[in-house]
This record gives C-alpha cells, structure tokens and sequence, in this order.
C-alpha cells in the first residue's frame, strides 16, 4: 500500500462529539479520554464509506490528483485498519461496500453538475476567547465536503451519512444536533451571507446479511439561526465544565472513573446504537 494514495484524515482536532459527549455524561467523556473502545459495525462502516466518497470528490475536483480509486482506497484502509487493530470487519464491510461507489455514482450524476467542488475533507476551526476564565479554546470540525452551487453562487457544507435505515424524516433529527449546528456557525462565519447552508447526505446500507442494494437521499437541513447564534454560548459552558472537573476530581485515567456519571434511563447510558461502553464500570458487581 502506498500511504500517500489514501486520504485519511481521522476526526477533528477538537470537534463537537467531545463536548456533546460532556454535556450527556461527564464520567463517560473522562472514560472515553483515558479508555480505547472497540470499533463497532457502524463506526467500520460509516469509515470506509467516508473514505470511498472522500476519494470519489477528490478525483472529482482534480482528475490528475495521485489517489486511490473509491474502491480501492475502501480496501486499502480496511487493510491498514485491520494491521493496527485486528478486527475482521474491516474486511467484510470493505467486501459489502464494492459497488457502493458506482450506484452512488449512477444515482446523483445528472446532479453534480451544477455543483463546483471546493474542499474535500476539510478542517475548519476558530478559537474562541473566554475573557472571564482569561484563556480561549480551539473548535475544530471536519467537513466532509464543501460545494458551491453554480446557479446560486452559495456554499454549502455536505455531510455524509451512513445508516442501516434512515426514515424520510431524518433530516429533522439531525438539524438541532450541534455537529449540524456547528457547521452552520461555521459556514456563516467563514463566508456569511454566501453560506446556503447544510446538506445531509444520506446513505443507507444494508446490513452485512442483506444484497447491498443502497438507498441514496440528500435533504437540505432546516435552518436553525437561535441555535447557531447561541452555539458559542453552548461550547463555552462545556470547555468551561470540563476544566472545573479537571481541576476538582483530576484527570489522569486512574480518576476519569471518579468523574461525575449521570444515569439515564435511556441515552447517555442506553442506546441508540449499543449500550455505553463503560456500563458495568458504572453498574458495579
Ligand atoms: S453508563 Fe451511564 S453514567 Fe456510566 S459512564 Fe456511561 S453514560 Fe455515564
């Protein structure tokens, strides 16, 4: 494997699920810091889809660029993954994923034209002042893709997203998450009123049980301007939450598990996707 075919740009210095993290339980943000979690089917697969449709826009934007194709790069990282870290899902995704690139390729051809492509997995960030603690702290998220329509002239931020199902209406759930938020705050400060907003790129994969046959949908996120007009409020309240523990509890790993836990009845604790990975941590025996 030549390493510098392969785009991989692993998440964001210093993104949203750190502090969403915090804000829903702050003993499993410590945990998580100090602690290795198993890579589970949806975060193998939500990777390599990343990484095929990050190779896809790249060569999209510049055909002569030295890259992988889509596929390949798939098993390429699913290789390399596995190396680190054995785990023989890396494979059989990469397998399951062949021909997600083409039908993704056959269903949005007649679209794409109409955009220009601007940045593929690109890091954008602020650092935010907090005068009343006298220090700043650095926001960081990773867009998967930034478009500027040629019709409009406006940008976009395009995130993609993999689930087993995804409901017409899934849309809504993700517009008043902060990493949609987040984007929003940064789209309007990095280009203002040229910022068109967010767009969800959906794509639903079968299980690994299941023919992969794909279903691809691309819903424009509703805007959220209350929520991005208070989104540095809301990431100011969690840096500042986090050092006060650090300095009251510690934060080598031998304290993460004295951090404070909140136990809920559903999420943090339970769901959506599997249970918190510290569960019996906080069960006891
Ligand atoms: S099991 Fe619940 S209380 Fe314990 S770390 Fe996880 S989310 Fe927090």
């Amino acid at each position: 494997m030549n390493k510098d075919r392969l785009i991989f740009s692993g998440p964001s210095r210093a993104g949203w699920h750190r502090l969403d993290t915090f804000l829903r339980c702050p003993r499993r943000y410590a945990m998580n810091q100090s602690h290795q979690s198993d890579m589970g089917e949806a975060l193998v697969r939500g990777i390599l889809v990343h990484q095929g449709l990050a190779h896809y826009y790249a060569l999209q934007k510049d055909p002569t660029a030295e890259l992988y194709d889509p596929r390949r790069a798939m098993h390429e990282v699913a290789y390399w993954m596995n190396e680190e870290k054995p785990n023989d899902l890396w494979q059989k995704w990469a397998d399951h994923l062949e021909t997600m690139p083409d039908q993704y390729a056959l269903k949005w051809a007649g679209q794409e034209n109409s955009w220009e492509i601007v940045g593929v997995e690109e890091e954008m960030g602020v650092r935010i002042q907090d005068p009343a603690y006298d220090t700043s702290y650095i926001y960081t998220q990773r867009a998967d893709l930034v478009i500027r329509h040629k019709h409009t002239g406006l940008y976009h931020i395009v995130d993609h997203k993999t689930a087993g199902y995804a409901p017409p209406q899934v849309h809504r759930r993700y517009s008043m998450s902060g990493q949609f938020v987040g984007y929003s705050w940064l789209g309007k400060l990095k280009w203002g009123k040229e910022f068109g907003g967010v767009i969800l790129n959906v794509i639903q994969v079968p299980t690994l049980h299941k023919d992969p046959t794909y279903i691809f949908a691309r819903p424009a996120l509703e805007p959220t301007p209350r929520a991005v007009q208070d989104f540095k409020n809301t990431i100011l309240h969690a840096e500042r939450g986090i050092a006060k523990l650090r300095l009251d509890v510690g934060h080598e790993s031998t304290d993460a598990a004295n951090w404070p836990a909140v136990y809920g009845e559903g999420p943090p604790c339970l769901g959506p996707y599997a249970p918190c990975p510290f569960r019996e941590h906080c069960r006891g025996s």
